[in-house]
């Protein structure tokens, strides 16, 4: 028996109630009207996509990949062993080989490619379907043997950064660069000042040592030496201050190479001290335009409200919201890491929640986004959020090709979503990883273990790709005989 799970017109009444009890007086909801997991068959499938030829244009060669590649992946068993995999793989398997396999198989599927070059050729390939490119480096946050091992490595990471920010004006006007502060600093860190910071997420103005005014003030006349943040130590403070460079640094560099620069949200544990850092920035370089955006995860109950006070904060200090919503990546170890510490679980209770959330946050700043306030790239996989944002833009009468709103989905995935809101004339990027083959690897691993679920609800795409196959196969056929 096919297993699905279609919350349709009976549960959405039975969650009616249960989601106008939850609405705040302007807060507006729109219902999910279904869920799909796992097999289904296409005609049950409620979002008829633009097409589904969305892969005529795609080569026999990179159809049987992608089909292989998402398959395998879909198991989860596969996903939880991959990285033993590639590892034992790269010991065992004589080098070039080894390159060949990965670079024919999972690392052609979801990595640009090593060099700049093939980086392009990618973004072109792309541009083909009218789909972008937004380059990601793969750094990350590592333990380390020595502090100068570590600020070694926070050192080279930013300079990496540095260069995706050169390489994506090179690729597009107006791109994306990816950044993931852990990678340019010690976590600790981070989770220190987030003791400090979690209690001024709701509102922002309350500690002197801390206020954001003041931070940008010094930062702007350079006088990083007089921040010292209280409850850090003086060690700590001078982290802080070398990360507050860095960032800075980053930030001039993407306005100076008309690039956006696009910080992703991480744990809860140390997302306040992030959001914090991204405020810092956003009041020194979103004056005029959405340069440096924020990232919003909606399975945090709280994320409402954290996202109004970031909105008022904005309008008191006169700059601009640029902001990235996601469903959120951590969901297993947040929970486990609550229920770890006795603290209460941040995550929404069910599935349901989080799309409500999602929906929910798209709806405020739409209105915004109108008046060219507030910038926005929806994150998302799901078919009925995409849908779902495509409508309310119809609805208050966003054009498609508005510039202050655009999609975003991992390249290598659900291209038949991509590749159709690119032939409808919205903005779509695609998160392009690229770098060399065997550090890119094991980075994917890591994103396959945090984006499990994604990659899992792969099946409607798998099933167009097989279609197309044997569209294909048959015509061969038929031309033969
Ligand atoms: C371009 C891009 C950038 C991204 N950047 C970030 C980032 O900066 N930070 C980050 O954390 N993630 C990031 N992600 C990953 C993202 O948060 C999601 O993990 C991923 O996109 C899956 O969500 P979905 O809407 O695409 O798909 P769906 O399959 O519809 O949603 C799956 C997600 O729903 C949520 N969920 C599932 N079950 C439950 C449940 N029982 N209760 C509550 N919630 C549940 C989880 O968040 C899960 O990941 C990014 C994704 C993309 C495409």
């Amino acid at each position: 028996m096919v297993s699905k799970v279609y919350v349709n017109g009976f549960v959405d009444c039975c969650f009616k109630k249960y989601i106008l009890n939850q609405m705040k007086p302007n807060r507006r909801f729109f219902c999910l009207s279904s869920i799909v997991t796992n097999d289904f068959n296409e005609k049950d499938y409620k979002f008829h996509y633009l097409n589904s030829n969305v892969f005529q244009s795609k080569s026999t060669k990179d159809l049987i990949r992608s089909f292989v590649v998402l398959k395998t992946s879909s198991i989860g068993r596969f996903v939880d062993y991959s990285e033993r995999m590639f590892l034992i793989g790269e010991k065992i398997i004589w080098a070039p080989l080894f390159r060949w396999l990965m670079k024919s198989t999972y690392y052609g599927n979801f990595a640009a490619g090593e060099t700049v070059d093939e980086a392009k050729a990618t973004a072109d390939k792309l541009k083909t379907h009218n789909v972008l490119t937004m380059l990601c480096v793969p750094i990350e946050s590592k333990k380390f043997s020595s502090n100068q091992e570590a600020e070694f490595e926070y050192e080279k990471n930013f300079n990496t950064v540095l260069r995706c920010i050169e390489e994506t004006a090179a690729i597009e006007s107006n791109g994306f660069a990816q950044l993931k502060i852990t990678a340019l600093c010690d976590k600790e860190l981070l989770v220190n000042a987030n003791k400090q910071l979690e209690k001024y997420q709701y509102s922002h103005n309350e500690d002197e040592n801390w206020d954001i005014r003041t931070v940008v003030d010094l930062i702007k006349s350079c006088q990083y030496s007089k921040i010292k943040l209280s409850g850090l130590s003086d060690e700590s403070n001078k982290k802080f201050v070398k990360l507050l460079s860095y960032l800075d640094k980053l930030a001039q560099h993407s306005a100076k190479h008309g690039v956006r620069l696009m910080v992703d949200a991480e744990q809860t544990y140390m997302q306040a001290t992030l959001n914090y850092l991204v405020l810092v920035l956003q009041a020194k370089y979103n004056k005029e335009r959405h340069i440096v955006y924020n990232t919003y995860q909606c399975y945090r109950k709280d994320t409402f409200k954290r996202l109004q006070a970031d909105h008022n904060l904005a309008k008191n200090l006169g700059f601009l919201i640029a902001c990235k919503t996601v469903r959120g990546a951590y969901m297993v170890e947040e929970k486990h890491y609550a229920n770890k510490n006795n603290i209460s679980d941040p995550i929404n209770e069910t599935f349901m929640d989080t799309t409500i959330m999602y929906h929910s946050v798209v709806s405020y700043l739409l209105p915004y986004i109108a008046n060219k306030e507030v910038s926005l790239m929806v994150a998302s996989h799901n078919e009925d959020t995409v849908l779902f944002v495509k409508e309310k833009m119809a609805e208050i009468g966003l054009k498609n090709n508005d510039r202050n709103i655009c999609f975003g989905q991992l390249y290598g995935m659900c291209d038949h979503v991509s590749y159709s809101l690119g032939k409808e004339g919205y903005f779509v990027y695609k998160s392009v990883p690229f770098g060399q083959i065997n550090e890119t690897l094991l980075y994917l691993v890591r994103r396959a273990h945090e984006n499990k679920s994604v990659i899992q609800r792969t099946n409607f795409e798998i099933l167009l790709i097989k279609k197309e196959l044997i569209k294909r196969l048959m015509g061969v056929k038929m031309i033969k005989s």
